[in-house]
């Protein structure tokens, strides 16, 4: 079987998940190469399906998506980056759209919105992402409600099962970035929602060694309307990039299971340290979101932000003062990384003290070391 009848076999179904991530996007002809390697190709000889790699693509961005169609249940389109992919959603927008967007939202999407916005092409607005009746209203007016859950910082889980299932306008696009929770942890198309994004350069690439994103859709003129719109802006992922991240979805089931379990101890344990004032991590029992977590997460994720006691100088210091954990932005890689979230432009309505901890799949006590170590370096205030 190739993999694209593989594709059409098992579209909408992994069965396992940890099998369909180690077998799917094969080539299984005898004397295939049992990973598809990198194609460094542009052109091709004519009078065969590839003729040139930004229309008709590689073997590589194929396996892809399949790998990724298959966990979120739908058709993929990869692209070279998460936010490639959403400017190609938001593309899809008539001028005069309106566009409803969380309150606690990846910046980028906040970015490309408002410059939207300023250029008159759309209207924006901000609901949180806990007001599920905001939702629902939005629902009846927007043409794109775009939610992202769990959220980025704070870890707000919106309430999927109510807003995907809310009557929408007609023509609607209802998309959800899925990048924290994984198709592992949440299928937002089979809740209803008719778009799901991954930022594969996060958990599916998993070792900050690529950009890459994958949009899922279920519907076939949206999925010909995304093919076409990366072929016509160029936004194609590289071949050494799909290969990279077909490698790193092989382990994805691994890492996140390992990674979740790290982020729960250190949660717990976060919680209780005398020099952190607040613990954010859906896995919490005290976490605001923590029973829509429950209900509609398979797991809590590997994200944990928390707040340190004192001042902004003081966040800084335990992020300078962490030696395991990498003092760098990004997240979902098999080393932790930590960044004051404040600190970066746009983002200053956060708490200034917040950390965002990305947690890896290092041994848990040697992250606790290191996490207690610098937390207890905190000067008293
Ligand atoms: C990183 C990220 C993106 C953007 O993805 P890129 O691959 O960096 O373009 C979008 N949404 C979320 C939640 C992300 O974490």
């Amino acid at each position: 079987m190739t993999s694209r009848e593989a594709t059409e076999h098992n579209a909408g179904d992994p069965g396992s998940v940890e099998s369909w991530l180690v077998s799917a996007g094969r080539d299984r002809r005898p004397g295939s190469p049992l990973n598809v390697p990198p194609m460094p190709a542009s052109n091709f000889v004519l009078g065969e399906r590839r003729a040139y790699s930004r229309d008709d693509g590689t073997p590589g961005w194929e396996a892809l998506e399949e790998i990724v169609g298959g966990l979120e249940g739908g058709s993929s389109v990869a692209f070279a980056s998460g936010m490639a992919g959403i400017a190609a959603i938001f593309d899809q927008l008539p001028a005069g759209s309106v566009v409803a967007l969380p309150d606690d939202c990846y910046q980028g999407v906040v970015g490309l919105a408002q410059a939207g916005q300023r250029r008159g092409r759309w209207t924006v607005h901000r609901v949180a992402v806990a007001d599920t009746a905001g939702w629902v209203e939005m629902c009846g007016v927007a043409d794109l409600i775009w939610l992202e859950s769990p959220s980025n910082p704070l870890l707000t889980v919106g309430d999927l099962d109510t807003i995907c299932a809310a009557p929408r306008k007609h023509g609607a696009i209802l998309g959800v970035d899925n990048t924290f929770a994984t198709p592992l942890n949440q299928r937002p198309l089979t809740l209803g929602a008719d778009v799901a994004v991954q930022s594969v350069t996060k958990f599916i690439g998993g070792h900050s060694d690529l950009l890459g994103g994958v949009v899922t859709v279920r519907d076939a003129n949206l999925l010909a309307a995304l093919r076409q719109s990366r072929e016509l802006t160029g936004g194609t992922p590289g071949t050494l990039e799909a290969f990279l991240a077909v490698r790193g979805a092989r382990t994805l089931a691994l890492r996140l299971e390992r990674a979740q379990h790290n982020a729960m101890t250190l949660a717990e344990r976060l919680a209780r340290h005398p020099n952190v004032t607040l613990t954010r991590y859906p896995g919490l029992a005290s976490h605001p979101t923590h029973e829509a977590a429950r209900r509609q997460l398979k797991g809590f994720g590997t994200i944990v932000s928390f707040d340190v006691r004192g001042d902004t100088p003081a966040a800084d210091a335990v992020c300078a003062g962490l030696q395991l954990v990498q003092h760098a932005t990004s997240l979902g890689a098999v080393e932790s990384t930590i960044e004051r979230r404040a600190s970066i432009p746009g983002q200053e309505h956060l708490p200034p003290t917040l950390l965002r901890l990305s947690v890896g799949i290092e041994a848990v006590e040697d992250l606790w070391t290191d996490l207690d170590r610098a937390l207890r370096a905190v000067p008293e205030v």
